[in-house]
């Protein structure tokens, strides 16, 4: 199985160059994200608890989240491989990541770090948040996020440098610049 991490903060464009990645890998996708979002719209009782985490930038109880990929991967048993967008989004989920894909016989390859300045985040997260019609971007949702971000998931970078399965991408330029970078990556992994 190839499993990609896509990594970085709110904003770097992780959605998108996962749109890529399955393309040319044909891939499984997962992102947390979106089965909150998802969650949210059907009224369930997860829904909701996720959603007072999110609207307010924090992060959603690493049980639920490790529950959501823990389902998933038991679907997964025949795929190609996973790209996981917006997990891990701390040390322990990273951590209980390691362990479900241990009884797969499997791990993560690469972690791709994409960097992207705080302003050009900032930015596009209002842009997006004219469209989105997502809760969460709003400015003061953002700041927190990108709090969020600096003080619980960027440590999930160094477990991934220990494995040396980390590569950084610059963020900025063209998706098609940024997804040739990314492309390198996987390939010297594949
Ligand atoms: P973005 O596109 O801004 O990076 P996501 O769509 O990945 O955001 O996630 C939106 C919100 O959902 C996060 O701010 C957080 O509250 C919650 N969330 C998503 N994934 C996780 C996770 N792995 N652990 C905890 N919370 C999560």
């Amino acid at each position: 199985m190839l499993n990609i991490v896509i990594f970085g903060p709110p904003g770097s464009g992780k959605g998108t160059q996962s749109e890529n990645l399955i393309k040319t890998y044909n891939l499984e996708h997962i992102s947390t994200g979106d089965l909150l979002r998802k969650e949210i719209s059907t009224n369930t009782q997860l829904g909701a608890l996720a959603k007072g985490h999110m609207d307010k930038g924090e992060l959603v109880p690493d049980d639920v989240i490790i529950g959501m990929i823990d389902s998933f991967l038991d679907k997964m048993k025949n795929a190609n491989g996973v790209i996981f967008d917006g997990f891990p989004r701390t040390v322990a989920q990273a951590e209980a990541l390691q362990e479900l894909l241990k009884t797969y016989k499997t791990d993560v390859n690469v972690t791709l770090n994409l960097n992207v300045p705080d302003e050009e985040l900032i930015t596009r997260l209002i842009e997006r948040g004219k469209t989105s019609g997502r809760s969460d971007d709003n400015l003061e949702t953002i700041k927190t996020r990108l709090q969020t971000y600096n003080n619980q998931t960027k440590p999930v970078l160094d477990f991934y440098k220990k494995q040396g399965v980390a590569v950084d991408i610059k963020g900025v330029g063209t998706i098609d610049a940024i997804f040739a970078d990314i492309k390198k990556a996987v390939d010297a992994v594949k």
